[in-house]
Formats: structure tokens, sequence, C-alpha cells
């Protein structure tokens, strides 16, 4: 037994409660908003912004070992809990993951491919950036973005300006836009020995910037599918991480290119609930808690599809449909682009 603290409430921290509490744990969540979806089967829930320094004292004191669902933890934050307790994965995961310019450096370091890219500051660095790396080319805020927000293509001239704006000044890059055939990504494992489990690639399937589906297999030939859990490793080991990791690829005849990294467990890694012995939130737990990991295997193929939005309506049809397994996120209200839960829907 004991208590995983557990930065942030959302559904990754929902899930992740459920799995700890398979075995034998407790969850405390931290999360400054009210009533965040974690909060419904997490057994403690402190609700307080990321500032507040008595309430993440408190957090820390009555807590074993403290993980996060949320990347973007300010660092202030992480300054005041890390004395305190086992951060697991560890600091340097965090601050790499949470700026694309450090992100994509990074990886880079390892040996790695990642899109062509150039930091941009300002509309000069822009047009110069665009010159440089030619169009189409995304512009991308350094941090906080996800699911595709904070983003903008440019396609031609005209796209530069309109695209700068929408940065609302804030640090960029702009990346060279990768032709791939497929996305995939690899869920990947490092326990506190330093053992090494992988999950099988799987391909997805985005929709404006949101995931929308992942299948398992993956369509890729036997090296890609190796070096693909190779790259993942690499990075594992180079960042002495702890934990559960999602590496997002782009797949192009010559090249595994690495998109970004999610320090945490991942949208595209939900089909293990339905498609492995152990799935990656209980690898998560068992790998911040200091078990042995277990070995990723798959024993199904699985497609797993978000329910975004209005998606919800389908419910009652899916919970119908045979080797259809249901996760629903439990939140409050349906908003447009707000994922709600996600079904996997296992092949035979
Ligand atoms: P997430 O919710 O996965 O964190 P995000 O907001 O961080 O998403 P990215 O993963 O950077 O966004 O981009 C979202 C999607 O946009 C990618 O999965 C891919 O489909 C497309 N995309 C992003 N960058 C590029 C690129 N350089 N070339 C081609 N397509 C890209
Ligand atoms: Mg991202
Ligand atoms: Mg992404």
């Amino acid at each position: 037994g004991g208590v995983i603290g557990i930065l942030g409430g959302g559904q990754l921290g929902r899930m992740l409660s459920v799995a700890a509490s398979r075995l034998g744990y407790r969850c405390h969540i931290y999360d400054p908003s009210p009533q965040p979806p974690a909060g419904h089967v997490a057994q403690h829930v402190t609700t307080a912004p990321w500032e507040d320094v008595q309430a993440l004292a408190q957090f820390a004191a009555q807590v074993d070992v403290i993980t996060f669902e949320f990347e973007n933890i300010p660092t202030a934050t992480l300054d005041l809990l890390e004395p305190l307790r086992p951060i697991r994965p560890g600091r340097r995961a965090l601050s790499v993951s949470q700026d694309r310019l450090t992100e994509k450096e990074f990886l880079r370091s390892l040996g790695l491919e990642t899109a062509p890219f150039a930091p941009v500051d300002g509309p000069e660095d822009l047009a110069r950036a665009v010159d440089q790396l030619g169009m189409p080319a995304i512009l991308k805020t350094r941090r906080m973005g996800y699911d595709g927000k904070g983003q903008a293509r440019i396609d031609t001239a005209a796209d530069i300006q309109p695209a700068w704006d929408a940065m609302q000044g804030a640090s960029a890059i702009l990346e060279g836009f990768v032709s791939f055939s497929q996305e995939i990504s690899v869920i990947a494992a490092r326990g506190v020995t330093g053992e090494v489990a992988a999950f099988d690639p799987g391909e997805n399937v985005h929709e404006a910037g949101i995931l929308r589906e992942t299948r398992v297999p993956a369509r890729l030939n036997g090296r890609q599918r190796s070096d693909a859990v190779l790259l993942a490793a690499k990075i594992l080991n180079a960042l002495d991480y702890v934990g559960v990791l999602g590496v997002e690829l782009f797949v192009t005849p010559d090249a595994l290119i690495v998109n970004e990294i999610a320090p945490r467990v991942h949208n595209s890694g939900h089909w293990t609930q339905n498609g492995c012995s152990i799935d990656q939130f209980e690898q998560h737990i068992r790998a911040v808690a200091g078990l042995p990991l277990g070995d990723g295997g798959r024993h199904a193929d699985v497609v797993m599809e978000n329910l975004i939005g209005d998606d919800l309506d389908r419910v009652p049809e899916l919970l119908r449909t045979r080797d259809v397994a249901v996760h629903l996120y439990g939140k409050p209200e349906v908003r447009a682009g707000r994922k709600m839960g996600h079904v996997n829907r296992i092949i035979r």
C-alpha cells in the first residue's frame, strides 16, 4: 500500500487512480480546477492553485511519491515539491518536453531525427525561418500547446502575418512540414532499476489536430517496428526516466521522425486497457511505485476511438456493440472538441 500523489486530475489522472487502486494504493490528486474528473475515483483531492505553497507542502506530506498526468506544471511548483518527495518521472523529462525548442534540441542531441525547425521570436525571425525552411510549414507556440492549439499552418506568403498574430506574442518555433505516410506512437516504460518495457507501436489518425483513432498493430515493417521501440528506449535512458512515456513519430520512406514526446501516459496508449494484460496506467503506477514492470505484450488487435464532444450521443449504441469496451471520463459538461471518453474495439 501507500499513497501516490498525482499532479493533475483529468482523465489520465482518473485512469491512473483506478489502476493504482487495483494494486492496493490510494491516490491523492492535486488540481487547481474545482471538479477534476479524477476526483470521483481518487481517495483524496486537493483543490488549490499551482502556486499555493502551503497546500503543496501539505500534499507532499500526505503522499509517498509524486507523479503527474500533465506536463505543463509550473517549474516553481516542482521546486517546492522536489525536496519533499521523489517526483517520477523527474524534472529533466518535464523541462525538456515543456518547450518544443528544448525538446527538439534534446532529441537531435541523441542522434534522432526531427522536423527541420527554427526558433521564432518576432516577425523578422518568421520571415527568415520561412525562407530557410520553405512552405508548407507550421508555426507552433514553444509552450503550452496541445490538441493542435497554438499552431498555425503557413502554405503561402499570405499566411505569414496571420500566423504570427495567432501566436499572440508568445515565443514560437517554425517547423518544416513532414510529408509522412503514417503517424505512429510508442508507449514505453522504464522502472526504477532501469528495466524498459514497450507496448506495440500504434498507428494514429488525427482530425483537426486532435487524436481521433489509434490502431494496433500499426502497418510497419519489422525494421520500422524495432527502430521505433529502440528509439523510445534511448529517450528513456537518456532522461534516466521512471514511468510511462509517449513518443509521437512520423513515418516516411527513409526514416522515423520524432514529432514530440509526452512524459506521461498518453491518449494513443488507451488501447492497452483492452489489448494487454498490463495496461499503460498500471505500468506507470508499477514504475513510480518501484514495482516490477509488466511485459507490455499484446493479446488482440484493437482500434481505439476517442469520443469527442457530441460523440457521447453514440454511447447507448456502443454499449450494445459486441467487443467494444466503453471508457467514460465523467466530465461535468459536453463541449465541442473536448475528449469525453473513448472506446476500445477488439478486432477478432
Ligand atoms: P498533442 O495533443 O498530441 O500534444 P500538439 O498540440 O502538441 O498535440 P502536435 O503533435 O505538434 O500538436 O501536432 C498535431 C498534429 O499536427 C500532428 O499529430 C500531425 O498530424 C500534425 N503536425 C504537427 N507538426 C507537423 C509537421 N511538422 N509536419 C506535418 N504534420 C505535422
Ligand atoms: Mg503535444
Ligand atoms: Mg502531438
